[in-house]
C-alpha cells in the first residue's frame, strides 16, 4: 500500500464507503492515516476476571461458554453471555444487538472492555466492547487498551476507522519520512514522525499521546509557515509593471476635499499603502477594520494615485448589492477627476471605454473584464484574502497592486501563520460622532419584558432585525436551519408580532425575493425582518435600530459584533438584544464582554481564548482553513515553528516531502 493509494485499493471498501470517507475529506491512504483521534477512551486496565470490582471500567479476557438473544418483558431484546478464564466466570449483557450472536460463538476467545455493574442480582459486564481474538495474549485494538476514537460519519463509527488504520499503518510507515534536520529534532524535543504517527493512534500511554501531538502539532504549523514562506518567495520575485509616482501633492489634495476629514488611523494607512505602491515589488497587503470604519475612502486613496499613473483599478466585492454601493461612492469621490467608473454586472459584462476604475464581483470581474493596464487591484470582504486572485493575474502575467480588505476580526496569531505573507493594516478607529451599539444579555426570565420593550420601540418607528442562528455545528445554512427560522418567523407572526409587519430573510429566497424583502424594509414597510445569520454580510438599512440575537451563545463574539454592526448606522440610539436561553456561567460570562463596547479585534482575540479557534467564526462559514491537531491558541508553538521555518527556508522545499505537501496545497500560487 502507498501513501498516494485512493481508498479504494484498501481491502473491502467499495464506492459506497469511499462517498462516506470523502465527508471525513479522506481519498488516500495517506488522509486515513492523517485522521487523528480527537480522544481516548481508557480501557488499559486488564483484569482477571476473579478480580473485577464493581463500578470500574475493565477489560477481561476469556472463552465463550454461552451467548443467547432474550426478549425482555417489554418485547426489546437483549443478548446474555457467560465467559470465562482461568480465575471464574462473569455474565455480559448487550441491549439490542441481535447480531452479536452471529459473530461471538461460543468457544470463541474474546477481549471485552466495559464497565461492571448490577444486572437483577447479579454483577455482569455491561453492553462491552468487543474484539475475537486468536488466544488470550495477543494484542488488541478495540480493547485493554488506549483506544483512540475518531470524528465519525454516518456508516463509518470510530470502530470501522480503527480497524482499517491498524492494518494500513504498519504498511505505509516505512514511507513516512523525516523532514526535519536532528539538530531541530533534539533542540525542540521532538520524537521522529513515524513513531508519531503509531503513538497518536494507537498509545501506550497518555504521555505517548501527548508527544505524538505535540509532534504533529509542530509539523502541520512549519508546514503552514513553510508555505506562507514560499508565497511571499514568489511574490517577492515579481516585479510591478512600474513602481508608481506617488504625487503627495495632487493626494494631500485629494484628501483636503474629501467631504469628512480622514481619521488618524486611515491616514496612517494611507501612509502604508502610499509607500507600498511606490515601491518595485507589487503591494500584497491586509486592510483590517471594523464594519463601518471607513475602509471603501482608503480604496479609494489608493485608486485615486493609480490613476496619477494613468494605471487602471479593479474592485472586487462580494455581492452585487455590495459592488452598486461602492459603484455609487466612487462616483461621488472621483468623477470630479475625470475618473471614467464602470460597474460590471451579469447583464453587462464589458464597461465601455476605458474606464480608470472597474467595480464587479470577485465572480464576475476576472471572468469578463480585459485590462490594458491594471496597477491596482482591491479586494473587498473576500476570505481567501487575494490567493486566487493572485493565481489568477499571475497566469496573465501581470502582478498588480494588490489591497485586500476585511471587516472579519483576524487575532494576530492567525494573520501571522495563515496570511503571514501579507503585510498587516489595522483601522481601529471610528469615525467620529458614531452612537456606539448599546448591547444587553437577556436571560429568558426577561424575555417578555424585552418584547414589550421592542414593540414599544417600534411604536416610535423603529425597525428591527431578529437572527436565528444556524443550527448545525458546522455554522452553515442547511435547510434544518432554514426550516427552524422559517418557524420561528410564523410563530411570531401569529402571537407575538401579530399586529406587526413582518418579512423573512435566509440564503434560499430568490435574488429578486431578497431584493424586494429589503426594498420593503428600507422604505420602512416592514417592522420586523427576521433572518439566518446571512444579514451578517453587507445589508446596510439605516433605519435599523434593533438587532435581536437568538440562541446568542451559539455565536462567537466577533460574529455577534458584526452582526450589531447591522444597526447603529444612523444618528439615533441603536441596540442590541442578546437572547438567550443557557444557564451556563461560562456562556454568559462570554457574552458578557459584548456588553462593554469593544472592537471586533478584541473580541475576535477574547474567542480564540475562550473558545479556540474552530468556533470563533463559524470558520466554515467565512472559508477558514481549520487545523488538524494544532491550535491558533498556541502562539508560542507558532512563533517558534515560523522562527525553525525561517531558518530552514528556502533549503527545506527541497525535501520531497515538504515538496509534495506545498504542492497538494492550494494556497500556494502559480509562478
Ligand atoms: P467599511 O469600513 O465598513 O467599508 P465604509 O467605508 O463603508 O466602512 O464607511 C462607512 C461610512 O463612514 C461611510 O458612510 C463613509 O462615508 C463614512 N466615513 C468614512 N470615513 C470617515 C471619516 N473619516 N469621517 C466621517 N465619516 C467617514
Ligand atoms: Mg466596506
Amino acid at each position: 500500500m502507498k501513501l498516494d493509494d485512493p481508498v479504494v485499493k484498501i481491502p473491502s471498501v467499495g464506492q459506497v464507503v469511499k462517498k462516506r470517507l470523502e465527508k471525513l475529506g479522506i481519498k488516500t491512504t495517506e488522509d486515513l492515516v492523517n485522521h487523528f483521534p480527537s480522544r481516548y477512551l481508557d480501557y488499559s486496565l486488564v483484569s482477571s476476571i476473579s478480580a473485577v470490582q464493581l463500578g470500574e471500567t475493565v477489560t477481561v479476557r476469556g472463552t465463550v461458554i454461552e451467548i443467547k438473544n432474550q426478549y425482555t418483558r417489554g418485547g426489546k431484546k437483549i443478548q446474555k453471555a457467560k465467559i470465562a478464564d482461568k480465575t471464574g466466570q462473569i455474565g455480559i449483557i448487550w441491549f439490542n444487538q441481535p447480531y452479536l450472536t452471529r459473530t461471538i460463538l461460543v468457544n470463541s476467545i474474546v477481549s471485552l472492555s466495559g464497565k461492571i455493574d448490577f444486572f437483577g442480582k447479579e454483577r455482569v459486564l455491561v453492553s462491552p466492547e468487543h474484539e475475537i481474538i486468536q488466544e488470550e495474549k495477543s494484542e488488541t485494538i478495540h480493547t485493554g487498551r488506549l483506544v483512540p476514537i475518531y470524528a465519525e460519519t454516518r456508516g463509518l463509527s470510530s470502530k470501522w476507522l480503527r480497524g482499517k488504520i491498524s492494518k494500513i499503518l504498519p504498511q505505509v510507515t516505512p514511507q513516512i519520512a523525516e523532514f526535519l534536520p536532528k539538530e531541530v529534532l533534539d533542540k525542540e524535543n521532538l520524537i521522529d514522525r513515524k513513531s508519531a504517527y503509531n503513538k497518536i493512534h494507537f498509545p501506550n500511554t497518555l504521555f505517548d499521546a501527548e508527544i505524538a501531538k505535540q509532534r504533529l502539532s509542530f509539523d502541520e504549523l512549519f508546514l503552514l509557515h513553510t508555505t506562507v514562506l514560499e508565497r511571499k518567495r514568489k511574490w517577492d520575485k515579481k516585479k510591478a509593471r512600474k513602481p508608481f509616482l506617488v504625487d503627495k501633492l495632487k493626494i494631500a489634495e485629494f484628501v483636503f476635499k474629501l467631504p469628512f476629514a480622514l481619521t488618524s488611523a486611515q491616514k496612517r494607512v494611507v501612509g502604508e499603502i502610499l509607500s507600498d505602491l511606490s515601491r518595485p515589488t507589487p503591494m500584497n497587503r491586509l486592510l483590517e477594520g471594523d464594519v463601518g470604519s471607513g475602509k471603501t475612502v482608503i480604496a479609494a486613496v489608493a485608486a485615486f494615485a493609480a490613476h496619477l499613473n494613468l494605471a487602471q483599478t479593479a474592485i472586487m466585492a462580494p455581492t452585487q448589492i455590495l459592488a452598486e454601493q461602492h459603484h455609487k461612492t466612487l462616483k461621488t469621490l472621483l468623477s470630479p477627476y475625470g475618473i471614467k467608473i464602470g460597474l460590471v454586472t451579469a447583464a453587462k459584462k464589458k464597461a465601455s471605454g476605458r474606464p480608470g476604475i472597474v467595480i464587479g464581483t470577485h465572480a464576475l470581474i476576472h471572468k469578463t473584464v480585459d485590462f490594458e493596464n491594471l496597477g491596482l487591484v482591491v479586494i473587498d470582504e473576500q476570505h481567501r484574502f487575494g490567493v486566487e486572485q493572485r493565481a489568477h493575474l499571475a497566469q496573465k502575467g501581470i502582478a498588480p497592486h494588490i489591497l485586500t480588505m476585511t471587516a472579519t476580526p483576524i487575532p494576530r496569531t492567525i494573520a501571522l501563520t495563515l496570511w503571514g505573507d501579507l503585510d498587516l493594516s489595522i483601522l481601529d478607529e471610528m469615525p467620529p460622532g458614531r452612537i456606539p451599539v448599546k448591547c444587553w444579555l437577556v436571560p429568558e426570565v426577561k424575555r417578555l419584558a424585552g418584547y414589550k420593550w421592542v414593540k414599544n420601540q417600534i411604536r416610535d418607528s423603529a425597525q428591527v432585525f431578529i437572527v436565528f442562528p444556524f443550527i448545525e455545528e458546522s455554522q452553515v445554512e442547511t435547510l434544518k436551519s432554514v426550516k427552524a427560522a422559517t418557524a420561528e418567523f410564523e410563530k411570531l407572526s401569529k402571537t407575538t408580532f401579530k399586529e406587526l409587519a413582518l418579512g423573512l430573510l435566509h440564503g434560499r429566497i430568490k435574488p429578486k425575493e431578497k431584493d424586494e424583502i429589503l426594498t420593503k424594509f428600507r422604505e420602512g414597510k416592514l417592522d420586523i425582518l427576521v433572518a439566518t445569520p446571512v444579514v451578517e454580510v453587507g445589508i446596510d438599512i439605516p433605519g435599523a435600530t434593533i438587532m435581536i440575537v437568538e440562541g446568542s451563545e451559539r455565536f462567537g463574539l466577533a460574529q455577534l459584533h458584526q452582526l450589531r454592526g447591522r444597526v447603529g448606522r444612523s444618528d439615533k440610539q441603536s441596540y442590541c438584544l442578546l437572547f438567550s436561553s443557557t444557564n451556563s456561567p461560562k456562556a454568559l460570562t462570554r457574552l458578557k464582554y459584548l456588553e462593554k463596547s469593544k472592537t471586533g479585534l478584541e473580541l475576535a482575540e477574547l474567542d480564540l481564548k475562550l473558545r479556540g479557534p474552530g468556533e470563533m467564526f463559524g470558520t466554515a462559514q467565512h472559508g477558514f482553513p481549520e487545523l488538524k491537531i494544532a491550535s491558533f491558541y498556541d502562539s508560542s508553538l507558532i512563533a517558534k515553528t515560523r522562527k525553525v521555518a525561517q531558518g530552514l527556508f528556502p533549503q527545506i522545499l527541497k525535501n520531497p516531502t515538504v515538496k509534495k505537501h506545498l504542492s497538494k496545497q492550494s494556497l500556494v500560487a502559480p509562478n
